[in-house]
């Protein structure tokens, strides 16, 4: 693993806490991360050779909700770190909340890290749907922002803000819908072509 370029460190000099430049150094150890190395402090200029030791993080298992199914992921905790019941936490592009812990056996509200068997979490994000709108004899590349839950049916007038388009079809991880309505985070992308307002015919 190669060293970082800064850590905020106690000084062993001034006594603050501040960054430090490492100068030369080195990461190691199995069962916790070490830092050897020289560092100079940002405060006062003075260099010394230290010593760091951080707990490794731990791998607890998630499950988190999402439409009618259930995802088996993790999260990565350092292991003293507390978790609780409500909090929130990015999960690659997503947004969860911690909705149940079970540690020791039994459901809490919060536990450390180390201590957790497994989380349940719940989506929250908001999911952007890529929408392709045919604007006569060109194709524009829109984005429709929606709650995960919110649904779109083929058919359907979006407004684009200066446009408004009708959904023609709806692609999805699994098929190709020409009629129905899906979910926003069930949808891949959504085709249609802008809707000529006529205020009379
Ligand atoms: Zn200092």
């Amino acid at each position: 693993m190669a060293a970082p370029s800064a850590l905020v460190l106690k000084c062993p000099h001034c006594g603050e806490v501040v960054p430090h430049r490492v100068l030369r150094g080195k990461i190691g150890g199995k069962d916790e991360i070490v830092f050897e190395g020289v560092v100079r402090c940002s405060k006062c200029d003075t260099v010394s050779n230290i010593v760091t030791r951080e707990p490794k993080p731990i791998t607890v298992p998630l499950v988190v909700s999402w439409l009618e199914r259930s995802e088996k992921t993790s999260l990565e905790f350092s292991p003293d770190e507390d978790v609780s019941v409500g909090e929130e936490f990015d999960l690659g592009d997503t947004r969860i909340v911690i909705t149940a812990i079970e540690a020791e056996g039994r459901r809490v509200d919060a536990a450390k890290a180390k201590a957790i068997a497994t989380l349940w979490a719940k989506r929250i994000d908001q999911v952007r749907v890529k929408f392709s709108v045919n604007k006569g004899n060109r194709t524009v590349p829109h984005e429709v922002v929606a709650a995960p839950d919110e649904e779109f049916e083929v058919g359907e007038i979006v407004d684009l803000g200066r446009d408004r388009a009708v959904v023609h079809h709806i692609r999805t991880r699994h098929r190709t819908m020409r009629e129905g309505r899906v979910r926003a985070d069930e949808i891949v992308r959504m085709y249609g072509r802008v809707v000529r307002e006529r205020t009379s015919r």
